[in-house]
């Protein structure tokens, strides 16, 4: 057997279990050993029910079954039961007080509960039991996996991420047949031998046993920080190279005097920042250097990137290019495109630019999927126009329009740069040094790119995600904002801050009310039973709560018409109330909306709340944010707690990394990390481990497939499946 080999090579894979495989993404041998267990089940606190007795703190594993709910025959209280059988016998469960349990838990389910046995011999039930629902019962513990082993201190089984079709059990034990096959000794492992010692980390092979079938939980560990640490490798190496590609190119290289960008920032209507004006000096050196810029600008909402973004772009389109200096051409700046995630906000970004540059003879052009403008307007030398997409892109490939403002429209093929020297990204993550040449098209010079983001990710995420640029932060906020009042809501106090928000919009301004989903409940997931819907709740407020106001909805299902057309009616104070998901987290700026309210907020990140409460952070009135939740955990509210006392978004997004799951961080989705690498983030020191020997290797060896063949295959995979998207 050999790791290359198909599984079907070696296995009978019926129909279902070959679906299921190529879901997993599993085909080859190898393949299959990679897939790791999602975690690990301690069973040495098991009772099986068979044996339990009265009184006892039991914690069973088993399967439910005739789920109810009645009421208690004398009191008429509601009681939830059921049953649950483990293969040893079965018990009744009852939970006294919560009729919607029953609901949220179905027959069949999987589950591990704990709770005390009670009731009296031969009529004994569970009751009040927590539950944790199970993929599966992986495992059977009367058929123990670890019955044979001499170690009986740690009990700990593995558990794999299941999908149907296939069980945690099936690939536990397809696992162990390789190994049984001798599989282990033909493997390579690819990880040099220097790095693995230096970390302490297990071999390929031996740490593959240790996270299958591990004996003690310290192995199973030490294996997990081997793999964690091979995927965080392959991602750092595949940015190192991305970082060497780009320091390779050719780009374009010019000096900016300073009394000239002091020229357009005098006229900004505020003073910038001490970080601002030291981004803004960072950036025009990078400009100044040989090699192109790769640089993440990272600041909270509010902090004032367009501004660093404008005085960075005037630098630009007032710059010539090489081969023009000194000749009187026309048309022919170097150029400058912006990317907006949305095209609410590369609108915004075109009128923010207006504003700037409208004492400037510098043509400003934007694109969407809905047509385009450009500035000035022939006939009125202060207002924007339509003009047909071929005309402009007519004027953006022959030069004369410097400054090109779109959403994703601008990377289509058709559009053509003359001199393109500077992208900025607003919001977009992975923009590769591919699609910057692919934007750069038959032009030989990479142009500089500046991508901003305002959502606040861990240091390590950044180092991760962004391994191939440098970091800028702008941690500072415009002097004179006054702070968000934000307030934790129980069900008790909403009358309270519904008369605090009808007083606002009575004063004039204008609110927010975000939930966690549009509109049907989604009845397969019991996160989403309670949870309020977009389209439920604007019919409620209406109804019952702001009579008065014009409420409308803003959601991801409209299009992207109805969407602009909401929103710059928000804009307009046609609209009083915008009930919504969380599409408005990003970059919308209404500065007379200063009230939100987060329904369900203990469904949020941290720094996702503090993203959605940066929305009423624009304006010169007081605004307030209230998380509303119906969940009494102590730790949602001290969590929630955080948000009013925490001082900056990468402060709460540290938070959100040790104490909430890493899969639910916020920017994880962006990173192409798999749960495993996502735990890896937590610790600072392996990523920093990580992306050292990568800087290093690739460095040494910048051939690195020959040098190391079997890193570069699995790099190059990598890469693919980041720029599927
Ligand atoms: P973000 O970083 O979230 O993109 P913006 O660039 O949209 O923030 O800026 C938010 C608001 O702050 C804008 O109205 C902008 O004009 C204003 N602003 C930017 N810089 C400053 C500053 N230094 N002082 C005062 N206001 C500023
Ligand atoms: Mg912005």
């Amino acid at each position: 057997m050999q790791p290359s080999d198909l599984l079907s090579q070696h296995f009978r894979i019926d129909i279902g279990h070959q679906k299921a495989l190529k879901r997993l993404r599993i085909s080859t041998i190898n393949d299959l050993l990679y897939h790791l267990p999602a975690r690990y089940e301690d069973i040495s606190d098991v009772q099986s029910v068979e044996g339990l007795e009265k009184g006892q703190e039991a914690v069973v594993y088993g399967q439910l079954s005739g789920l109810k709910t009645r009421k208690a025959w004398k009191s008429k209280k509601p009681i939830a039961e059921g049953y649950v059988e483990d293969g040893s016998a079965k018990i009744k469960i009852m939970w006294f007080n919560q009729p919607y349990i029953a609901k949220m838990y179905a027959d069949g389910m999987y589950v591990k509960l704990a709770g005390k046995v009670a009731g009296s011999e031969g009529k004994l039930y569970l009751s009040n039991p927590e539950v944790e629902p199970l993929d599966a019962l992986p495992i059977d513990r009367h058929d123990s996996i670890f019955k044979d082993t001499e170690t009986t201190d740690d009990t700990i089984y593995p558990v794999y991420r299941e999908t149907k079709d296939i069980t945690s059990k099936w690939l536990y034990h397809t696992v162990l047949k390789c190994f049984e096959k001798d599989v282990l000794k033909t493997l390579r492992d690819p990880i040099p031998e220097a790095i693995l010692k230096k970390y302490h980390l297990p071999d390929l092979a031996t740490a593959l046993v240790w996270v299958h079938s591990p004996k003690k939980a310290e192995h199973a560990e030490s294996a997990r920080k081997r793999f964690a640490f091979e995927e965080v490798f392959y991602i750092q190496v595949q940015k190192a190279l991305e970082r060497a590609a780009v320091s390779a190119a050719n780009t374009y290289t010019f000096k900016t005097n300073p009394e000239h960008v002091k020229e357009f920032v005098d006229r900004f209507p505020f003073t910038l920042t001490e970080s601002q004006d030291k981004s803004i000096t960072t950036i025009l050196e990078d400009f100044n250097g040989t090699h192109a810029m790769g640089r993440l600008l990272e600041g909270d909402v509010g902090s004032g990137k367009t501004a660093v973004a404008a005085t960075t772009a005037y630098a630009v389109a007032t710059s010539r290019p090489p081969e023009g200096l000194g000749k009187k051409l026309e048309f022919g700046n170097l150029q400058v495109a912006y990317m907006a995630p949305t095209e609410i906000l590369a609108k915004q970004h075109f009128e923010s630019f207006i504003e700037y540059f409208k004492h400037l003879p510098i043509q400003i052009g934007l694109i969407t999927g809905s047509g385009c403008q450009k500035f000035p307007s022939k006939s009125n030398p202060d207002k924007p126009t339509n003009i047909s997409k071929a005309q402009l892109l007519k004027w953006v490939k022959n030069g004369e329009v410097p400054i090109l403002i779109g959403t994703h429209a601008l990377i289509y093929k058709s559009v053509e740069f003359k001199h393109l020297a500077y992208v900025i990204i607003d919001e977009q993550h992975r923009f590769g040094t591919n699609q910057r040449k692919q934007l750069a098209k038959k032009d030989a010079r990479l142009p500089h790119l500046l991508s901003m983001t305002a959502t606040p990710i861990p240091r390590t995420l950044a180092l991760t995600i962004y391994g191939d640029l440098d970091i800028t932060l702008l941690d500072q906020m415009p002097a004179g904002r006054k702070p968000v009042i934000t307030k934790v809501i129980g069900p008790a106090q909403t009358d309270e801050m519904y008369e605090h928000v009808r007083s606002e919009l009575l004063a004039g301004r204008q609110a927010y009310v975000i939930c966690p989903r549009i509109d049907e409940p989604d009845l397969n997931k019991q996160s989403a039973i309670n949870a309020k819907s977009v389209i439920a709740e604007a019919k409620r407020l209406k109804k019952n709560v702001f009579q008065d106001a014009l409420i409308e909805c803003l959601h991801g299902k409209m299009t992207p018409k109805e969407k602009d057309d909401v929103m710059r009616r928000f804009n307009n104070h046609d609209i009083d109330v915008l009930v919504a998901t969380s599409v408005v987290e990003v970059g919308v700026n209404v500065p007379n909306a200063t009230n939100i309210i987060i329904e369900g907020a203990e469904r949020f990140g941290l720094a996702q709340l503090h993203q959605l409460r940066g929305r009423v952070l624009r304006g010169t009135h007081q605004p307030y944010c209230f998380a509303v939740t119906e969940s009494k955990s102590e730790k949602t509210q001290e969590r929630l707690k955080a948000l009013a006392t925490a001082k900056n978004g990468f402060e709460l997004a540290e938070h959100d990394l040790q104490f909430r799951g890493s899969g639910e961080l916020y920017g994880a989705k962006q990173s192409g990390l798999t749960d495993l690498g996502m735990e890896a983030i937590k610790n600072l020191k392996l990523v920093e481990a990580a992306r050292n020997e990568a800087r290093h290797l690739v460095g040494q060896h910048p051939d690195l497939r020959k040098a190391f063949p079997l890193i570069a295959t699995r790099v190059a995979a990598i890469s693919e499946t980041l720029h599927m998207e």
